[in-house]
């Protein structure tokens, strides 16, 4: 499977290199693409790229010929990810890009675009590539980016850290080796087997036991005790490389299994991390006359869940009759001629998820305001040129 191998400096050289490429004017696609790169297209558009996550699929070792195969196991990938939570509920925090790469030979072979191969760093089953490849044929994102090589292989391999993963995307066990290998390129997560590094650094390993974590407050100290998806308490469950994880099993530990409350919280504030909870909001200007609608729209969540709004006026509970969910009928404020309200939307994820209250605050919670009034529109008119 997989040891997290974060790629700081790799990573940093190619965000710089996709600040300037941002940077520089647009020109033709096809003076840019690099050789190879057939077609690059949207596989799901869940919003504007620079509110979202873009997770772009790549392939190595597919020919022209082989595209078809590429494609259907790009869908594929999508669809595993999506089956897992907390990926299921929060999958509109991404949009997916697809780029179609024709690789000269069949398989992963010297000569591959993408440089993928087995073998790694000693091990078997890691399946690696060549980062700077991947960055380069993805290409730049708007926003937050992830990347995802598909090997055109039945072997057996993955490997995931540092907003990169590499998939046997032919193997029997794809689906599931993806979901592991994404705990680690998205969440920092670590390996929960016996035989991984002893590296507690990832959120979900532990050099303390459950009493020197609630000691501390370090770690998934908040989740102890917690009824876990996967079976069992939330506790200190020693494994063989002498550090703690949370849970007898779990995804990290073994393929097929899913995500424990202390990884899934990992997951969440990963997303949180590069994900603001409002897409947007209307009018985005800052003063309106009475009578214009507001309206804020949060990133929606798949389920019966949704981020909550709670609309306040001038730092008191909006009165019912103006609100309607994420929208505020401003000529129900009962505001006359002359009167000016502070009005204000606040959005938040209360997802029982996540135990980590000052995290929520600040990264889960997001206001906007505006200032409605006659006399605040007349305002903003005023400075128009
Ligand atoms: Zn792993």
């Amino acid at each position: 499977m997989a040891f997290l191998s974060p790629r700081p400096t790799v990573l940093s050289a190619v965000l710089a290199l996709a600040a300037l490429v941002a940077l520089a004017p647009a020109r033709p696609v096809a003076a840019v693409a690099p050789t190879g790169v057939l077609d690059s297209r949207p596989l799901v558009s869940n919003g504007d790229p620079a509110h979202r996550i873009t997770l772009v699929l790549l392939g190595d070792g597919y020919t022209a010929a082989e595209l078809p195969a590429y494609r259907a196991e790009a869908t594929s990938a999508w669809r595993a990810l999506t089956a897992i939570e907390p990926f299921r509920t929060y999958q509109r925090f991404f949009d997916v890009q697809r780029v179609d790469l024709a690789s000269p030979a069949s398989g992963l072979r010297s000569g591959s675009p993408l440089g993928m191969h087995f073998g790694c760093e000693g091990v078997d089953r890691m399946l690696c590539a060549d980062d700077g490849a991947v960055a380069r044929y993805a290409g730049p994102a708007a926003g937050s980016r992830c990347l995802l090589a598909l090997g055109n292989t039945t072997r057996y391999g993955g490997e995931g850290g540092g907003g990169l993963a590499t998939l046997a995307a032919g193997s029997p066990e794809a689906a599931r080796i993806l979901q592991h290998e994404m705990g680690h390129a998205i969440g920092g997560l670590g390996d929960e087997y016996d035989a991984a590094p002893p590296d507690a650094g990832p959120p979900n390993l532990a050099a303390q036991d459950a009493d020197g974590m609630r000691r501390e407050r370090v770690k998934w100290w908040r989740w102890l005790g917690a009824p876990d998806p996967s079976g069992g308490p939330v506790g200190a469950y020693r494994s063989g490389n002498g550090l703690y994880r949370p849970t007898r099993d779990s995804v990290m530990r073994t393929l097929g299994g899913v995500y424990n409350l202390p990884s899934r919280e990992a997951l969440i504030e990963a997303l949180y991390r590069q994900v603001r909870p409002i897409d947007r909001s209307t009018p985005d200007t800052d003063a309106v006359a009475v009578g214009a609608p507001l309206q804020v729209f949060p990133i929606p969540l798949v389920g019966a869940r949704q981020l909550a709004v709670v609309w306040t006026v001038d730092g008191r509970p909006a009165p019912a009759r103006a609100v309607s969910g994420d929208r505020l009928d401003t000529s129900r404020l009962g505001l006359g001629p002359g009167d000016l309200a502070q009005v204000e939307a606040t959005v938040e994820d209360t997802t029982p998820w996540l135990r980590d209250e000052d995290f929520r605050r600040v990264r889960m919670t997001e206001r906007v305001d505006w200032t409605v009034g006659d006399r605040a529109a007349d305002r903003t008119a005023h400075q128009l040129p």
